[in-house]
């Protein structure tokens, strides 16, 4: 059975917090990713941070400018899985390009996949659970053209097994839309 290395966030100290005591949260968690990661590569330079990422996307680490960008947006609805997922998963990124040959290996290759998996103690996921309340009974994120819709877990895996629904404001079909680490071919720039 894995387990977080880093200690798990409380939900109820996240939910309190204003926009600027969550930017700090987010430093203090990539402060402990960082150091982490430097008990595993000494040299590992402290990247810099920025709150600037728009869009599905929740983080990207960024070689050019020196750090790692989050999205305010993702990360004020989604605490708890941003700062226990989101931050160890860009920092794994920022640890596997800064190793030797660190620039050859794949984005979500198994160096990435191996210091998620052993040095963070996650799995080695690259997209994200909402964080939808409380121990929420709908915590599956699906959309359709005019909005965003929960489902519960049995309704989840209905869809899984071949089940589609449709919204009665849009008719489309929903489709499923958990969270991503980073767009389509955004990760290694
Ligand atoms: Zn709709
Ligand atoms: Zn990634």
């Amino acid at each position: 059975m894995r387990r977080p290395v880093l200690p798990e966030p409380s939900p109820e100290r996240l939910a309190g917090l204003d926009d600027a005591a969550l930017h700090q949260a987010l430093l203090e968690r990539v402060e402990a990713a960082w150091k982490l990661c430097r008990g595993y590569h000494p040299e590992l330079p402290k990247p810099k941070v920025w709150c600037d990422l728009r869009g599905k996307s929740a983080g990207q680490a960024h070689y050019g400018r020196g750090g790692l960008r989050f999205n305010p947006v993702l990360l004020r609805e989604n605490r708890c899985a941003f700062l226990s997922e989101v931050v160890p998963h860009e920092m794994a990124h920022w640890l596997v390009r800064h190793l030797s040959d660190g620039h050859k290996a794949r984005p979500h290759g198994h160096e990435w996949r191996t210091v998620m998996e052993r040095l963070f103690g996650l799995a080695a996921n690259v997209t994200h659970s909402f964080d939808t309340g409380r121990a929420s009974p709908r915590p599956h994120r699906y959309h359709c053209g005019c909005q965003a819709h929960f489902f519960t877990s049995r309704r989840h895996s209905l869809v899984h097994n071949g089940r589609s629904y449709r919204c009665l404001a849009c008719a489309q079909t929903l489709v499923y839309q958990p969270f991503v680490a980073h767009e389509e071919g955004a990760t290694n720039v």
